[in-house]
């Protein structure tokens, strides 16, 4: 299940290159290519959804894949004891800018307030 405009269903095919993190047949773990903090990893499902809630409609299983590969990312870039966010942004009022749902891992520094 691809989107053939989609830039993050490209970067799961290797069509567009990124740094890959972690993978597994279903999810990919890649660095953000602006990163927020030290640590910015995007975790997503290979097929395409548009966001997190039409991921967990659909396959709650892959939404669970994606949330413990994000816990393997967190361990991996050494940021799961001193803390870690994990954020998707699902919509217009969250300022969602890529409609391929995805998971931002940040971490490596005090990241202040969740919320302006
Ligand atoms: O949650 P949101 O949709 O706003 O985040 C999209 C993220 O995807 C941004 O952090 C942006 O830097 C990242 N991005 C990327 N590689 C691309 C396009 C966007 O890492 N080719």
């Amino acid at each position: 299940m691809n989107d053939a405009d989609c830039i993050f269903c490209k970067i799961a095919a290797g069509q567009i290159p990124s740094t890959k993190i972690a993978e597994t047949e279903r999810v990919l773990a890649f660095r953000d290519l602006h990163p927020k903090a030290p640590s910015h990893v995007l975790v997503i499902p290979k097929d395409h959804y548009a966001n997190a809630t039409e991921l967990a409609a659909s396959d709650p299983a892959l939404a669970g894949d994606v949330l413990a590969a994000a816990a393997e990312v967190a361990v991996a870039e050494g940021i799961a004891d001193s803390g870690w966010r994990l954020i998707a942004n699902s919509g217009p009022d969250s300022g969602q800018d890529v409609f391929h749902v995805h998971f931002h891992v940040l971490g490596g520094k005090p990241l202040g307030p969740m919320v302006s």
